[in-house]
């Protein structure tokens, strides 16, 4: 349980991400799934109206239209992915839809929340899915300029030091409060004085 529980945590605050796929937690055992939500730890939602594609290189959302299958009388879900290569109609489980909420207060009440989070090299996906870029090629660029740290391999073994992604994503952040904030005032100036 301790594994999972800290891997909540990790999700959330790495992430500020509240939700959980079956996709993401397909490989877990049942039983743990259970007992999490015993505890309250999770709690499932209703079922979320889409899948991200698995179909093809890009992780694009995709709503799955529900149909029954005339043959077997079943419930399916179906999806069309637009991808050259490995797109086309794709049929999915709708066990896939389910989707869970993580009870924050529940995991800050848990002995693990305390813990410090270890740094870790971390995949391009990942990285793209913490800061939110369409492009991945573009950590590459960071990462070649020396703005990321990474493990200094190449290739498909090539990753990106966590502490150094986040710290990044941070930055931009700032960087984006400030211009909003800079926008903001430029527009209080530009209201023209009445007297
Ligand atoms: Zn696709």
């Amino acid at each position: 349980m301790k594994e999972r529980i800290e891997y909540l945590i990790k999700r959330i605050r790495l992430r500020g991400m509240d939700k959980i796929t079956y996709d993401e937690i397909a490989t877990w055992p049942l039983e743990q799934v259970k007992e999490l939500e015993k505890h309250g730890y999770i709690r499932q939602i209703e079922d979320a109206d889409g899948i991200t594609c698995g179909q093809c290189d890009e992780p694009c959302y995709k709503t799955v239209e529900v149909r029954k299958n005339l043959k077997t009388g079943e419930l399916i879900g179906t999806f069309f992915c637009e991808d050259e290569e490995y797109g086309g109609p794709v049929t999915v489980e709708l066990k896939r839809l389910h989707l869970w909420e993580i009870n924050i207060d529940k995991l800050k009440e848990s002995p693990y929340w305390q813990e410090k989070i270890e740094d870790q090299y971390i995949s391009f996906n990942e990285a793209k899915r913490i800061v939110g870029f369409e492009d991945k090629s573009y950590f590459t660029r960071l990462a070649n300029k020396d703005i990321i740290k990474d493990n200094g391999k190449k290739g498909q073994e090539r990753k990106l030091l966590l502490s150094s992604v986040l710290l990044y994503k941070n930055q931009r952040e700032n960087e984006e409060r400030i211009k909003r904030a800079d926008e903001l005032h430029e527009e209080e100036n530009a209201i023209p004085d009445r007297h």
